[in-house]
C-alpha cells in the first residue's frame, strides 16, 4: 500500500482541504493516514490513539465529507465525549474545518443553561457534539430527532466507561437507526471498552498508533517554581540576558500575555523580539515567522494556536512562560527544541496554581521534570493581593476536580471572613 504524505490523496473535498491548509497541518499524522480511508469506504472503525496524536482530526474530517453541506434539519452526525471540556475542544476542531461548509454544528454539554444549546439545534443541525448526560436531555426537551444520525463517533471510549456512562450510552445508541456507521476511538483497550465494541460496532478496521509522542531524548527539560507573574518576569528577563539563549520561541497563555511580554521585553533591551497571535494580521504573522526564521531576531512569543504546524528549526530554547493547559501542547512546544538531532532545552515556569498542571503533564508524558531552584540572583517580588487570591480560587478548583466533596480553603476563607463581618 503507498504510504499517503499529503491530505490531498485522501478522497476529501476542497472546502476542507482548504481548511486543513488554513489550520496550519502540512501532513497527516498516522491515526489520520491509517483511519480516514477506511472512515470515507464507511467501515466501522476502533481507533487506539491517544490525545495529541490527532485523532480528532481521523474522525472529524471524514465525518465533515459524509455530511458535506446543510442537509434537513434532524443531526446527521453525533460525537460523543465524556467531558465538557473535550467536547468544547472537539467543537472549536469542528468550526476550523468546517469554516468553508454550511454546516451547522452544535456542542451540547452541561455546567451551563439548557435553554440556549436548544435554541442552537431547533433551527436545524447536521452534527452534534455532546456529552452523553447533555445529549440525551436535550434530546427528550424534543428539539431535535434521532433517526438521520448515521454516523456516530464514542471519543476517548475508555474515558467514559470509567466515569460510568455506559447505561447512558446504551440509551442513546438505541435512539439511533440500526444501519448507521461506528466509530470508536480510545487511548487505551481495557475490556470495558472490548466489550463495548462487541457489542456496538460491526466487523471495525481496528487501527492503532504507537503511543503519545514522547518528548525527544534530545531536549533537555527543567521546571521552575515561580511563586509569582512578576517573578516569572524577573527570572525571564535572568535567561534572556544569557549568551546560552541563542534562539527562543516564548510560549505563553493569551494574546493579552503575548502582547505584555513583548512590551516588557522591548523595555529591558534583552534583545528584540515579535509576537504573534490569532489578532495579528496574516501579514504581520508571516513577517514575524520571517524575521525569526532568518535570524533578524532571537524571541518569537506565541500563543499555543498560532505556533501550530510552524516548522521553525534550530531554536534553542522554549520557554514555556505559563504552563498550558491542554497538556498535550506541552508536547507539541517542547518539540519545537531538539529538532533534527539538535539539542535543545525546554523550559517551564510554574505558578503554585499551575503546578497541577504539570503534574498531569509528567502523567502524559510519563517522564518526571527535574525541578531546579531559581538562581539566587533573581529577584522573587511578593505576590500581590489580587494574584494571591485568584491562586487560592484556581487550587480549590483543582481540588475539586480531584475529589467533588472537598470544600474548599478559599470557600472556607470566605466563610469565616463573612462570619466575622456579621458578628461585627
Ligand atoms: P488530538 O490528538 O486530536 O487532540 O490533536 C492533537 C494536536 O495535534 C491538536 O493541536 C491538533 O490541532 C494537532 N494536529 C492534528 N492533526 C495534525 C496534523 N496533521 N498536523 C499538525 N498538527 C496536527
Amino acid at each position: 500500500m503507498a504510504i499517503i504524505s499529503s491530505f490531498s490523496e485522501f478522497k476529501l473535498n476542497k472546502q476542507l482541504l482548504t481548511a486543513i491548509g488554513d489550520v496550519g497541518y502540512s501532513s497527516p499524522t498516522e491515526i489520520q493516514v491509517k483511519s480516514i480511508p477506511a472512515i470515507l469506504g464507511g467501515n466501522d472503525l476502533v481507533g487506539i490513539a491517544q490525545t495529541g496524536t490527532g485523532k480528532t482530526a481521523a474522525y472529524l474530517l471524514p465525518l465533515l465529507m459524509k455530511l458535506k453541506y446543510a442537509q434537513g434539519s434532524d443531526p446527521r452526525g453525533l460525537v460523543l465525549a465524556p467531558t465538557r471540556e473535550l467536547a468544547i475542544q472537539i467543537k472549536s476542531h469542528c468550526d476550523q474545518f468546517a469554516a468553508n461548509t454550511d454546516l451547522r454544528v452544535a456542542a451540547l454539554y452541561g455546567g451551563t443553561g439548557m435553554k440556549p444549546q436548544i435554541a442552537q439545534v431547533e433551527p436545524g443541525v447536521d452534527l452534534i457534539i455532546a456529552t452523553p448526560g447533555r445529549f440525551w436531555d436535550v434530546y427528550k426537551s424534543g428539539a431535535f430527532a434521532s433517526k438521520q444520525i448515521k454516523t456516530v463517533v464514542l471519543d476517548e471510549a475508555d474515558r467514559m466507561m470509567d466515569m460510568g456512562f455506559m447505561p447512558q450510552l446504551r440509551k442513546i445508541l438505541e435512539l439511533l437507526p440500526m444501519k448507521r456507521q461506528n466509530l470508536l476511538f480510545s487511548a487505551t483497550f481495557p475490556d470495558k471498552v472490548r466489550s463495548l465494541s462487541q457489542e456496538f460496532l460491526d466487523y471495525p478496521v481496528r487501527v492503532e498508533v504507537t503511543p503519545q509522542a514522547t518528548t525527544a531524548e534530545t531536549i533537555k527539560q527543567v521546571l521552575y517554581e515561580v511563586p509569582n507573574f512578576k517573578t516569572k518576569l524577573n527570572m525571564l528577563q535572568h535567561l534572556l540576558l544569557d549568551d546560552h539563549v541563542q534562539k527562543a520561541i516564548l510560549f505563553v497563555k493569551t494574546k493579552d500575555t503575548a502582547n505584555n511580554l513583548w512590551k516588557f521585553l522591548s523595555r529591558k533591551q534583552v534583545g528584540e523580539a515579535r509576537v504573534i497571535h490569532s489578532n495579528k494580521d496574516q501579514n504581520s504573522r508571516l513577517k514575524a515567522i520571517r524575521d525569526f526564521t532568518e535570524d533578524e531576531v532571537r524571541i518569537l512569543v506565541t500563543t499555543d494556536v498560532s505556533a501550530r504546524g510552524l516548522d521553525i528549526s534550530m531554536v534553542t530554547h522554549v520557554i514555556n512562560f505559563d504552563v498550558p493547559v491542554l497538556y498535550e501542547d506541552y508536547v507539541h512546544r517542547v518539540g519545537r527544541t531538539g529538532r533534527a538531532k539538535q539539542e535543545g532545552t525546554a523550559i517551564t515556569f510554574a505558578t503554585p496554581a499551575e503546578v497541577y498542571h504539570t503534574r498531569k503533564i509528567e502523567e502524559l508524558i510519563n517522564l518526571k521534570i527535574p525541578t531546579e531552584l531559581m538562581p539566587k540572583s533573581v529577584e522573587v517580588t511578593e505576590t500581590g493581593y489580587d494574584e494571591k487570591q485568584e491562586m487560592a480560587r484556581e487550587i480549590d478548583s483543582q481540588r475539586k476536580k480531584e475529589d467533588p466533596t472537598f470544600q474548599g480553603a478559599f470557600h472556607e476563607k470566605k466563610k469565616k471572613q463573612q462570619g466575622r463581618k456579621k458578628r461585627r
